[in-house]
């Protein structure tokens, strides 16, 4: 029996129909039917921008949009080109089978099929580096090993996460081509057509790094180099990335998979997983169109990736915002949002009815993976957005929104500034009592506490930028907000704190001033605007 599980014609992929129900599909079916389905369904949000990525680059292939224009005519009709799909098929469906002799989807056909003495074989479970619990549950999986046997679904999906989220792994294992995993933003819509849709990018918004000749997985040379330094990269390349050099061994078991339970006539329990091709140190800046990045003086540009402890709502700014030449860039700080939404912008300029914004907002959905900048990996993060277009596309508007998070981060630091001067039990120049002994950690609390709120009231205070919406009223509103959550969080703070007579007037005195300076702070955002 020759083993065989061909991803272009056999169901694999999990996508949710309109009335809720779940069907496997294969990435022919999937494309050709994008319409009938209202999203893609996976556990790990990972691997659903993982499967996205591959199908977008498919859909590059089969449409080759080239301006606004072509994507308008692609909206209106609905469904994508079903005889260019099968074209495509006929032409390569033979490069997605996962264990063909020759040539192996996403893998080095000069790897034999089998374990070998010479090839170093680890257990598959090193594909899904995504586990959700942080490094002690890592730890305890290396036990684990032996027993890991994934179905070729999970192997396929495994794959596929190398190109957007290989990352750093021990020495000579570099990331893929984004480096350190950056934060993708994968745009929403009323079904999978047209979350699709919106996800595929012109020549003018793909990398400007990227090589017109472009060798995507199914044109690429179905043996991948160790260790190689590739200086030229075309899109489509990038999104089929081959930044490992990996092959599964197939042995025909009917055990059920120890990720989803399935039984199938294939599975894989070892591999080889080495380096494979990654970009020289000093290529040109590679900006990923469905990632932003921070701009700092005359360094390259880096990706916003998830930081512990940090709302990823406060990323808004850099995340979702037009970029001008005012937007923080005299403070030494400026931000790239995701080019799709540029294209968006020039999309929703051509022809406002194809994009589905409900009620002016457009739905996004963020995935991320935080890792320690090194081999280390902790957990996903994953979040919604509902933007209105207003924000999107408005300058004034985003410039509302990018002033109110900058103020809340203006705000913080009157909050720690203040815990610092009265409760950090240091003598200073306090009249009558002395200073009160908080804690590190209740302080870093209470800067939790303070994000968590205003994150709430952040998601509300946007849904009010409604095309017609007065924005100096909603400005003023949100200082409002940043106040009131301010002095309240520390407020509670500090009276966690009284314990007794002598800091009752401390505590009193901290919560006073600490209001008092929030309210200075505001009139003066509000003078500088008037
Ligand atoms: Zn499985």
């Amino acid at each position: 029996m020759t083993p065989s599980f061909n991803l272009w014609s056999e169901p694999w992929i999990t996508l949710e129909k309109h009335d809720g129900s779940q069907e496997e599909a294969s990435i022919e079916d999937a494309l050709l039917r994008a319409q009938a389905y209202r999203t893609l369904y996976e556990p790990s949000p990972l691997i659903i921008a993982a499967i996205h990525r591959l199908l977008v680059a498919v859909l590059q292939a089969v449409v080759r949009p080239q301006t606004a224009g072509d994507l308008a005519r692609l909206w209106r009709a609905g469904r994508f080109p079903a005889d260019d799909i099968r074209r495509f098929g006929e032409d390569y469906g033979a490069r997605f089978d996962l264990f063909s002799p020759d040539q192996p989807f996403m893998q080095s056909a000069d790897l034999p099929l089998a374990p070998d003495k010479k090839s170093n074989a680890k257990s598959v479970g090193y594909l899904l580096q995504e586990q959700p619990a942080g490094t002690a549950v890592t730890h305890y999986n290396h036990t684990y090993d032996d027993r890991q046997q994934f179905c070729p679904a999970c192997a396929a999906k495994g794959l596929l996460l190398i190109p957007p989220f290989a990352s750093s792994g021990g020495a000579g294992i570099k990331p893929s081509i984004n480096g350190v995993p950056p934060i993708y933003i994968l745009p929403g819509g009323r079904s999978y057509f047209e979350m699709l849709a919106a996800s595929l990018v012109t020549p003018p918004y793909q990398p400007d790094a990227a090589a017109q000749e472009d060798t995507p997985w199914w044109q690429h040379d179905p043996v991948v180099a160790a260790k190689r330094e590739v200086t030229r990269v075309g899109y489509l390349h990038s999104l089929t990335f081959p930044a490992r050099r990996v092959r599964l061994h197939p042995r025909p078991d009917q055990r059920p998979c120890t990720r989803c339970g399935a039984v199938s006539d294939w599975s894989v329990a070892s591999m080889v997983y080495e380096m494979g091709e990654s970009r020289p140190k000093d290529a040109l800046f590679w900006r990923d169109p469905f990632a932003a990045y921070r701009v700092s003086g005359d360094e390259a540009p880096t990706p916003i990736r998830p930081v512990e402890g940090k709302a990823i709502w406060r990323e808004f700014t850099g995340l979702f915002l037009p970029t001008t030449p005012d937007s923080g860039a005299s403070k030494g700080r400026a931000f790239y949002r995701p080019n799709l939404l540029n294209q968006l912008d020039e999309l929703w300029e051509l022809d406002e009815a194809v994009l589905p914004f409900r009620a002016g907002r457009y739905p996004f959905r963020t995935i991320g993976l935080r890792t320690d900048m090194k081999m280390k990996i902790f957990e996903w993060e994953e979040a919604g957005f509902e933007v209105p277009a207003t924000v999107l596309f408005n300058q004034r508007a985003a410039g509302k929104v990018r002033d109110g998070i900058e103020f809340a981060r203006q705000c913080e630091g009157i909050l720690k500034g203040m815990y610092q001067r009265y409760f950090s039990g240091r003598a200073t120049e306090l009249p009558d009592a002395g200073p009160i002994k908080g804690s590190a950690a209740l302080k870093a609390q209470m800067a939790q506490r303070y994000w968590q709120q205003l994150g709430d009231a952040f998601r509300l205070w946007l849904l009010r930028f409604e095309p017609a919406a007065g924005l100096e009223i909603l400005a003023a509103d949100w200082l409002q907000t940043v106040v009131r959550v301010g002095s309240d969080v520390f407020r509670e703070t500090a009276e966690s704190l009284n314990s007794g007579a002598s800091d009752a007037l401390v505590c009193e005195q901290a919560i006073n001033h600490c209001r008092a300076s929030l309210y200075s702070l505001r009139n003066k955002m509000k003078e500088n605007k008037a």
